[in-house]
């Protein structure tokens, strides 16, 4: 045995490497142990938010995005420019050092908290111990601590119609790295991940087909929105097909043929290469030998109490690996409520606001409930929408896709649910989670001054139209 610590935290992902930080802050003696190589083989932080998921995943967006603005005059006219080249291996350069910067950052943060990082793969064992097994090496250390953190995330789920081979089917780490944009991309998934891989590679050339098993678009997404962004993306030219179940897919030199039914009927679609995007699942392989007794969900979640606590005494889990939403900012949240708990303070989590974010044109974000899902809870409720056509500075950045939803309770007013489609959501989301955090009411919202001219008077007009008040639309009746 060598060395012993307050906290030991395995993963070094947004739920880990903040759980970290966050007991480093409060006096802990911390570990963190992650076994991520970067692509270069050297150990990195960050886990598959800033290596292989959110991080490289925006670069992309950001760029190519950019490119198709460029390359359409008709966004900004009377600009012009002449001789837009694409070099897509400097595109990923660039992308490459956004990423090695992000999770060179963390390194820093864990020097000055004087967080001892270790790379390798961690095993549980009893009595809170842990044993590492170094990378590229036979030789392994024990460790032991007061508390454990597992925050060992999630891995692309697999699945038999189409085995990735890692070249021509692949998930969507791999799909950040490609060299080029293959001619004819299949994707099967429509959610987020299969949604952005796709908006980045339509951008960049690629025609794309998603081949969605369900008929609903977005199932947890207001109806309203998911029609307008289906409309969106079709207009974009992403081909989604709804109710397509893939049941085969063949590799051959360089294309792969997918089998799909689809009403019935089978299909056959031909791509250079196809992403399997259906989801994640927790990664807990190798992580505790059945003599641990750590305790696994039905769905291979570890199983927490309402403090993250998991059946091991001072053994906590944080992030994708246990229960609900696999966001990296819920992770994050779980992180430091930990670290609060470890310390003997109130740790919380407020899993009634966590917004959720995709981040295509027009980008989504909504948080709280759906109309929908109040109506299954018996809830009665009100409503306000404010469209972007009619908010002045979207009109005047041309981007004027899109709208803002408020529901509240009926009588009572307060804010249940609030849905964005448009330019910057992902950033207008971040006023209606405080709201609902201080359990605002629509009034509140429609009395605090908005600055003018800003896409977030479209958030302030929506609130307002919840009771009919809306200044630059005309409300609904009744
Ligand atoms: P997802 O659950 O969002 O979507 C998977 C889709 O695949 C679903 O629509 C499902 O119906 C479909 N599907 C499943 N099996 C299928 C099959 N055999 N054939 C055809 N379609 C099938 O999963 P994801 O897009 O892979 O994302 C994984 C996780 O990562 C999610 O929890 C997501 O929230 C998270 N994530 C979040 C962001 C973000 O916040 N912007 C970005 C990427 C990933």
């Amino acid at each position: 045995m060598e060395k012993y610590f307050d906290v030991i935290v395995i993963g070094a992902g947004p739920a880990g490497y903040v759980a970290a930080i966050r007991c480093a802050q409060l006096g802990m003696r911390t570990a963190c142990v992650d076994d991520w190589l970067d692509q270069q083989g050297k150990p990195t932080l960050g886990g598959t938010c800033l290596n292989a998921g959110c991080i490289p995943s925006k670069a992309l967006l950001e760029s190519s995005e950019y490119y198709i603005d460029l390359l359409d005059s008709s966004v900004h006219p009377g600009i012009s420019i002449k001789g837009i080249a694409l070099d897509l291996n400097q595109v990923q350069s660039e992308k490459n050092r956004v990423v090695s910067e992000l999770t060179g950052g963390i390194n820093s943060l864990f020097k000055a908290n004087k967080i001892t990082s270790l790379a390798g793969r961690a095993q549980l064992l009893a009595d809170r111990q842990v044993i590492i097994t170094l990378k590229n090496s036979k030789t392994s250390k024990k460790l032991s601590a007061s508390n454990i953190i597992i925050a060992t995330g999630s891995r692309p789920i697999d699945i038999p119609a189409a085995k990735m081979d890692g070249v021509l089917i692949v998930d969507s780490q791999s799909a950040l790295n490609f060299d080029q944009a293959p001619e004819r991309l299949g994707i099967i998934g429509a959610g987020v991940i299969g949604l952005e891989m796709g908006s980045i590679w339509r951008r960049f050339g690629s025609k794309v087909t998603i081949l969605e098993a369900q008929d609903n678009f977005l199932p947890a997404t207001d109806r309203d929105i998911a029609a307008l962004a289906q409309a969106a993306y079709k207009a974009q030219g992403l081909d989604i097909k709804f109710g397509a179940c893939v049941t085969a897919s063949e590799v051959h030199d360089k294309s792969v043929t997918v089998s799909f039914t689809e009403a019935g009927k089978s299909h056959a679609l031909e791509v250079d290469k196809l992403i399997v995007a259906v989801g994640r699942r927790p990664y807990t392989e190798g992580l505790a030998p059945a003599e641990t007794g750590l305790l696994i969900d039905e769905g291979g979640f570890i199983h927490v109490n309402e403090h993250l606590m998991t059946n091991l005494p001072n053994v906590y889990a944080v992030g994708d690996i246990v229960p609900g939403p696999m966001l990296a900012h819920k992770g994050s949240a779980e992180g430091v409520a930990v670290a609060e708990h470890i310390a003997g303070n109130i740790g919380h989590v407020n899993y009634s606001t966590i917004p959720s974010i995709i981040y295509t044109e027009p980008e989504i974000a909504w948080t709280g409930q759906t109309e929908d899902s109040l109506k299954k809870a018996g809830i009665n409720t009100r409503s306000g929408s404010f469209p972007f056509t009619a908010s002045g500075r979207a009109r005047a950045m041309r981007k004027t896709s899109g709208m803002v939803k408020i529901i509240t309770e009926e009588k009572n007013d307060e804010i249940l649910g609030v849905h964005i489609i448009g330019a910057h959501a992902s950033e207008l989301i971040a006023e209606a989670v405080l709201a609902m955090e201080y359990r605002a009411t629509a009034e509140d919202l429609a009395l605090t001054i908005h600055g003018h001219p800003t896409l977030s008077e479209a958030v302030h007009e929506a609130a307002l139209a919840v009771n009919g008040e809306a200044i630059h639309i005309v409300n609904k009746k009744g």
